[in-house]
């Protein structure tokens, strides 16, 4: 049996078709119709049946999209794909596929493929963390994702900084109505904002690390900055879930230097005398949502 996952975007539905081994066999993509939910059931559905009918044979289906299903409700929530908030897409697309769908966030899928076959193969705990035009994670324990009563297991990126420093109070405000949160740090734009707030340069984030490594001074300064931000906010992770691996994904995790630069710092905050916890670069990158939606719909 195929194992078939669906990232389904904003702007795309991408479908990936894996092997038992995690071996690639297919993969798609189409645009994301607009603004019309049955559309996007249909397309969901054209992408499974078409795959199936080329692979010749039947697979699992899981889902990668942002928002979460209520426990409570079973509907969508929290999606930036604003036409299927409220909906049942879950049983609606159960319905249409005749199977079982299970549907978790993009962090959540990211976390399961780097700890299923990626970077934290073979761990017990995994938070994946990605550091991207936002901040979220999701927790693997023992090859499941880890959901809980909201939903929301992992997700850090909307807690304060820990440890804040005068300067970082109250922090810069975040869209959800609160500031200072870890998103408004260690995202993509957060970095950017910090640089042009310390040094009047307005530069991409991408630039920022690159011209670091290359002995930019200001944008060193940055970067230490941000290592340090990202050690504190971990180190809280860390003291409460003790994972075995982090694995970082998102924009921001291409930056070379913090695989080193973080641990080594991250002692400082972390209640033990050692931290064995690794803290690694994803192996399957932009390729980790669709996979981690596979690996959903797998019987494990
Ligand atoms: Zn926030």
């Amino acid at each position: 049996m195929i194992r078939l996952g669906i990232d389904l975007g904003g702007t795309k539905i991408e479908i990936i078709a894996l092997a038992q081994d995690g071996r690639e066999l297919l993969r798609r993509r189409v645009a994301t119709p607009r603004d019309d939910y049955s559309a996007i059931l249909d397309a969901v559905a054209e992408l499974v049946r078409d795959a199936e009918a080329e692979l010749g044979d039947s697979g699992s289906v899981g889902i990668g999209t942002p928002g979460s299903i209520s426990r409570a409700t079973g509907l969508l929530r929290g999606s930036n794909s604003v036409c299927l908030n409220g909906k049942p897409i879950k049983a609606d697309l159960e319905t249409l596929l005749g199977r079982e769908v299970p549907i978790t966030n993009d962090a959540n899928c990211f976390a399961l493929s780097e700890a299923t076959d990626g970077a934290a193969a073979g761990a017990d705990v995994v938070f994946g963390v990605i550091l991207g035009t936002g901040v979220g994670g999701g927790i693997v324990v023992r090859g499941h994702v880890l959901t809980g009563p909201n939903a929301i297991a992992g997700e850090w990126g909307h807690n304060p900084l820990p440890w804040p420093k005068d300067d970082e109070r109250p922090g810069p405000a975040c869209f959800a109505g609160h500031s200072g949160c870890i998103e408004t740090f260690l995202s993509g734009p957060g970095i950017e904002r910090d640089h042009l707030r310390a040094f009047g340069e307005a530069l991409t984030s991408h630039d920022i690390g690159a011209r670091a490594a290359i002995g930019d001074a200001a944008c060193e300064a940055t970067m230490r900055r941000y290592e340090e931000r990202l050690a504190r906010a971990l180190a809280h992770v860390v003291n409460i879930l003790d994972p075995d691996v982090i694995v970082l994904g998102g924009g921001m995790s291409n930056v070379q230097r913090l695989y080193a630069g973080v641990p080594a710092l991250w002692r400082s905050w972390v209640f033990s005398d050692r931290v064995d916890t690794r803290l690694v670069k994803h192996r399957y990158g932009d390729s980790s949502g669709v996979r981690g939606a596979a690996w959903l719909g797998a019987a494990k």
